[in-house]
Order: structure tokens, then C-alpha cells, then sequence
């Protein structure tokens, strides 16, 4: 990893005792700030705080992680353009492996495998990660969105107009044509 999304990280794990403390489950929750992600991700913008709640724990002698994470973001609607801000919950769910492991051939090749380092687990970048790869495509103000009118392109949620009876779509354009002279 050589781009580093994040800033002073404050979820730094030391597993060194956890691991010797075979049975037990390690709960760990807090909250991420934004300013170095909104950096990264483009038409965009994650509001503060991204929250986290997750544990860390030993099944079949491997160590996984588990976290639900939950953000806000801002960005335009898809068909209207208004700023929409909208809430959404991603979850991180991983092998952790030391980092000298790296490149050991995986058991499992669709695993998702975090690394620690020295006994130490930094989990923020982890998350922040999650979080880009977790926003839409897409995103509506409302699902029952109008848009903008194709034809005069007014806010078809705050206005209406009379273009839209006898708009046709410039793709169906020769269609028209067609069923008329038939
Ligand atoms: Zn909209
Ligand atoms: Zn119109």
C-alpha cells in the first residue's frame, strides 16, 4: 500500500496479548475523521465522523475481523443534480495475517486478508478503504425522482412544463417515422 488514506490513525490494535488469550474476543468501536479520504474520492464528499463497531476473534486457529461501519455522504442526485446527502452501512469481514506472511500462497484465494504488522494492527486505513469502495454508482435524492425534463430541462420535481407530451426520445426518432408510414 503505497497511497495512505489516512491521518493520525487512532484505532491501532496492539494483538500481541489478545493472541495469547486464546478464547477471547476483542470488541473494538470509534469513530474515523474525514479530511483525508474526501482527498481521494471524487464527486464525493464523507461527512464526519464514519462510525465502526466490530470485534476480533479466533475461530479454527485463524484470527479474523468483523466490522460494521456506517458513513453519511453528500454528492448529486443522478437525475435531478440537487446535493443529496444520504446515510449508508458497509461491513468489513477479513482474515488478519502477519505481514511478513504477505506472500505465502493463500488457502482460500477469495478471502479478504488484513495485515498486521509486529504484532500491531492498524484498522483505519482498512476501513477507509471499505468506505471508498463502498459508495454507489448511483445515487437519487428520492426514488421517486422526476429529473430534469430532457426537453427544456427545468426540475421536473419543482415545475412542470409542456414539453414532455410531445418529446420523443431522439433514439425512437426514426421509430415514429416508421409506424407512421405504415
Ligand atoms: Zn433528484
Ligand atoms: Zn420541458
Amino acid at each position: 500500500m503505497c497511497v495512505s488514506l489516512r491521518g493520525e490513525s487512532k484505532l491501532n490494535i496492539n494483538l500481541v496479548n489478545f493472541m495469547e488469550l486464546v478464547d477471547k474476543v476483542l470488541p473494538f468501536e470509534g469513530e474515523i475523521a474525514t479530511d483525508a479520504i474526501n482527498e481521494y474520492i471524487d464527486g464525493f464528499k464523507i461527512i464526519d465522523p464514519i462510525k465502526y463497531k466490530g470485534q476480533i476473534f479466533k475461530i479454527n486457529g485463524s484470527y479474523l475481523v468483523n466490522a460494521d461501519i456506517s458513513y453519511k455522504y453528500e454528492t448529486k442526485c443522478d437525475r435531478c443534480f440537487e446535493t443529496t446527502i444520504k446515510e449508508l452501512t458497509t461491513s468489513l469481514s477479513a482474515k488478519l495475517k502477519d505481514y511478513s506472511e504477505q506472500y505465502e500462497d493463500n488457502e482460500d484465494e477469495n478471502e479478504d486478508v488484513i495485515y498486521y504488522n509486529k504484532g500491531s494492527l492498524d484498522l483505519e486505513e482498512y476501513i477507509l478503504m471499505e468506505v471508498a469502495s463502498s459508495l454507489p454508482m448511483k445515487t437519487l435524492c428520492d426514488e421517486t425522482c422526476k429529473g430534469l425534463c430532457p426537453g427544456c430541462g427545468i426540475d421536473l420535481n419543482k415545475e412542470s412544463c409542456t414539453c414532455q407530451d410531445d418529446y420523443i426520445d431522439p433514439r425512437f426518432e426514426q421509430l415514429k417515422d416508421f409506424f407512421i408510414t405504415e
